[in-house]
């Protein structure tokens, strides 16, 4: 899910008042529609960016003033012939693809019949302009009827925007504030649209959409606005820096975690009068203080907000009791607590919350000292090195630290048994569960068998019908079983990946359960699967076949340890370009697989993911074909429920292995390492990630720019099916070998470069690269020797049907 309204506090206003956060907010939920502020409008027209809205007729009521200032508006087109018209016309192929494929509309140019506006820009002074400029005549009564049928709807969308609304109310600058409109159409429904400068992608549209009783917000298009792509203006940065984040947390014997959190905080810049946070929804926080003081702070839910945005964080403001003087760090704490920690049964605890778990700002790279209480019949692993373990009576303590800089901490816990095997400098602990969690514990399930006379079961008491139920008692399976085995192969991959892309962020990698069927890793630390600490005979019937057996015992927990490098030494830039990370962590999964199994395992895996990306539905779409890989979350929407992961891993690793194949083993195997040197810590995007291995390329390559590979498999769709036919004529040692290589069942623009390999009863083949397009590729070599073989791509090269 996409993060919007990133929220981004600097401003130079005091505010003199006793919490004034709370003030404002109170105000901005019961502020409603002023009924003497409502007009009969005919053709009013204004723009925000790249969205056009004429209201042509109908009614427009303003909201009552909140701190001075008017942050509602609803129009109506309640009226004999009432009309009003929005355009947007996203400026890429891409987003208009993404809107055609929810809207069967490259643009939008929908008339709308309602329209329920909140803004914190320039949007009220921009309509009363344009209302007086049109003469538009006041209309109390209808007024009065508006304010009554909307008041209702307009103040929960307040309430969905309270923090933001309270945050640019204070910060009053409305270059920074944010326009969001939910509009009524009868071909599409409602949708949301917003328009919010603190984003990266300014303008997002998109809809609350419902499957199989999941709520999904399908993101139509998404882009940066037109002030901000041509550079006339730009996103605001960070206004301040936390480092040395000190976190003292008791996990009480009813799982709730209370914490202090402690960090130095500098302004980057003076003024700043709202500092904005954010933390799981499953904390709250009871208190903060700044150099000492207590500070005021506003928590809210704020679900549509969240819905938009994505993400189970949700944002908080804390407003300074004193000025803050730019460069120079105050010290700020806060109490929080709640429930992250959920229980699976049988003694399996996970952190229930992929948010996190303590304030946050970004993903900050800062240091971490991070002390534990806890039950003492529990072990809780975290990220960071154990400084300090003790016991007292019920209590045990134990104290971590991260020598290193890093992004996020996070923290596990149950009833373990453990392994520790040091590698090569490194050291790896393997957690698992005593016993599995209640979802993974069968149940007794009773056998009903017809009884044939006489019995064969001559102990079974014999029933009046002629069926007996023999209870079987499943076997119970046992987490531990495998641990010393998995152990082993993640210390090995472990090794193996900080040979190939140099030094982990963390030195100790600790490996602990986590109820599902994903992981996570944070430096230091990784969430692995219950289900790959398992038996294939012991996992769920859900998880049994081939490519999902193989997913768990060979490559989740290497994809968790690569992930090291691709998301916690290198970091993705943004949604777009978290495939990098994905598609980075499942290949060295899959590299180490190669080394200890072989190369055909490698190629029978990617036949595999092939399949299932050309899948095809109920409606005969390919799974590959939902969408560009660097849709990323998008991907995730109503119409394709299961593409993002296909297209992530799957599709991914394709990506990756083409490149090594456009490279050479040695070249690319350079180029991770180089990428981890040279972007350690630091953001990848797509095209940064394009340039660097454009320098890996082997000299006189058919792709010199990997604009072929990029354009059609990175940011376009399709899996081409290629044909080669050849023929061979003349007399050794001057053959002359002439061929074709076709495409079918992609679209015309669509280019490809695949090897063509003429294998010789003796001595080494030879490769000839072969670029496609929608015209048929003809090639003619001279050869030496007959050719035992012409092959298509032997070596999967090339994602096609061959
Ligand atoms: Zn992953």
């Amino acid at each position: 899910m996409i993060r919007r309204l990133i929220l981004l506090a600097l401003a130079p206003l005091a505010l003199a008042a006793a919490d004034p956060a709370a003030g404002v907010s109170r105000q901005a939920r019961e502020a409603g529609l002023d009924p003497e502020q409502c007009y009969r409008v005919r053709d009013i027209s204004f723009s925000k960016e790249d969205i056009r809205i004429y209201l042509t007729d109908g009614y427009l009521i303003f909201g009552r003033p909140v701190n001075g200032r008017r942050i509602t508006a609803v129009f109506s087109a309640d009226v004999e012939g009432g009309d009003a018209e929005l355009l947007v016309m996203p400026p890429t192929r891409s987003e208009r693809l993404s809107l055609a494929t929810f809207t069967e509309s490259p643009t939008l140019n929908e008339h709308f019949q309602s329209s329920v506006m909140i803004f914190t820009d320039d949007t009220a002074p921009l309509l009363a302009e344009a209302v007086q400029a049109a003469g538009a005549p006041k209309s109390p009564e209808m007024g009065a009827l508006l304010a009554s049928s909307s008041d209702s709807v307009v103040r929960n969308l307040v309430t969905s925007f309270e923090v933001r609304v309270t945050l640019d109310l204070l910060l009053g600058r409305s270059e920074r504030g944010f326009f969001y409109s939910v509009v009524s159409t009868r071909r599409l429904g409602n949708f949301d649209m917003l328009l919010d400068p603190c984003a990266r992608e300014q303008i997002a549209i998109g809809q609350v959409a419902y499957r199989d009783d999941r709520a999904f917000f399908d993101n139509w298009t998404v882009f940066q606005a037109r002030s901000y792509r041509t550079g006339r203006k730009k996103p605001p940065s960070p206004d301040f820096d936390l480092a040395d984040i000190r976190i003292e947390a008791t996990l009480e014997q009813d799982l709730t975690l209370k914490a202090r959190t402690a960090a130095a905080l500098t302004p980057r810049a003076a003024g700043l009068n709202v500092l904005v946070f954010e933390m799981s929804r499953l904390m709250r926080v009871s208190e903060v203080r700044i150099d000492g003081q207590p500070a005021e702070f506003m928590q809210r839910e704020s679900l549509r907000a969240n819905m938009i945005r994505g993400g189970d964080n949700d944002l908080f403001l804390v407003i300074p009791p004193r000025e803050l003087t730019a460069g120079k760090a105050a010290r700020i704490e806060f109490a929080h607590q709640g429930k992250v920690v959920s229980q699976a049964g049988n003694g399996v605890y996970y952190v229930g919350s992929r948010a996190t778990w303590y304030p946050q700002r970004g993903l900050q790279f800062a240091r971490y000292d991070l002390t534990f209480r806890y039950p003492k019949d529990l072990n809780l692993v975290s990220t960071g090195e154990v400084v300090e373990d003790r016991t007292e009576g019920q209590w045990r303590i134990t104290r971590r630290r991260t020598g290193s800089l890093i992004r996020l901490a996070g923290f596990n816990l149950g009833v373990y048994e453990q392994v520790s095997l040091d590698r090569g400098g490194y050291r790896v602990e393997v957690c698992a569960n005593r016993r599995v969690e209640s979802a993974l514990q069968p149940k007794p399930s009773p056998t009903v068998l017809l009884q044939p006379q006489p019995s064969p079961f001559p102990r079974v008491p014999r029933r009046p019908s002629d069926l007996v139920i023999i209870p079987e008692e499943p076997p119970v399976p046992n987490p531990t079983t495998r641990l010393s085995h998995l152990a082993g192969e993640i210390a090995t991959a472990f090794e193996f990946m900080g040979r190939m892309f140099g030094p982990p962020p963390l030195k100790t990698l600790t490996v602990a359960p986590i109820p599902g069927t994903f992981g996570q890793g944070f430096p230091g630390l990784v969430y692995l699967s219950t289900l790959s600490y398992l038996e294939p005979r012991e996992r769920p019937a859900s998880a049994r076949g081939d490519l999902q057996q193989f997913f768990f015992s060979d490559i989740l927990h290497a994809h968790e340890t690569a992930h090291q490098w691709w998301g916690n030494t290198v970091l993705s830039a943004s949604y777009q370009d978290d495939w990098l990370m994905e598609a980075l962590a499942n290949y060295s999964a899959l590299l180490f697989v190669e080394k200890r199994d072989g190369g055909r395992t490698l190629e029978t895996i990617l036949g595999q993911y092939r399949e299932r990306l050309l899948k095809k539905d109920q409606d005969g779409k390919t799974l590959e074909s939902a969408g560009p890989i660097t849709l990323g979350t998008r991907l995730h929407s109503s119409l394709t429920p299961d593409a993002w992961r296909g297209i992530m891993y799957d599709k991914g690793s394709w990506i990756v292995h083409m490149l090594r194949r456009r490279l050479g083993d040695a070249q690319f195997f350079k180029l991770l390492g180089e990428i981890c040197r040279r972007y350690q810590y630091q953001t990848l995007n797509t095209e940064q990630f394009r340039a660097i291995a454009r320098e890996f390329l082997p000299p006189r390559s058919l792709d010199p720019q990997l604009e072929d590979l990029f354009d059609n498999y990175v940011y376009g769709t399709g899996i081409p099916t290629l044909k080669l036919h050849y023929s061979v004529r003349g007399k050794a040692p001057a053959l002359k070998l002439s061929g074709t290589v076709t495409q079918s069942d992609v679209n015309e623009d669509f280019r490809v470069n695949v090897p063509v390999e003429i294998q010789f009863g003796r001595g080494k083949s030879l490769v000839h690269w072969v670029h496609v397009s929608h015209e048929p590729a003809a090639f003619t070599l001279t050869l030496k020797q007959a050719p035992a073989r012409v092959v298509l791509d032997p070596g999967e090269a090339t994602l096609a049907k061959k």
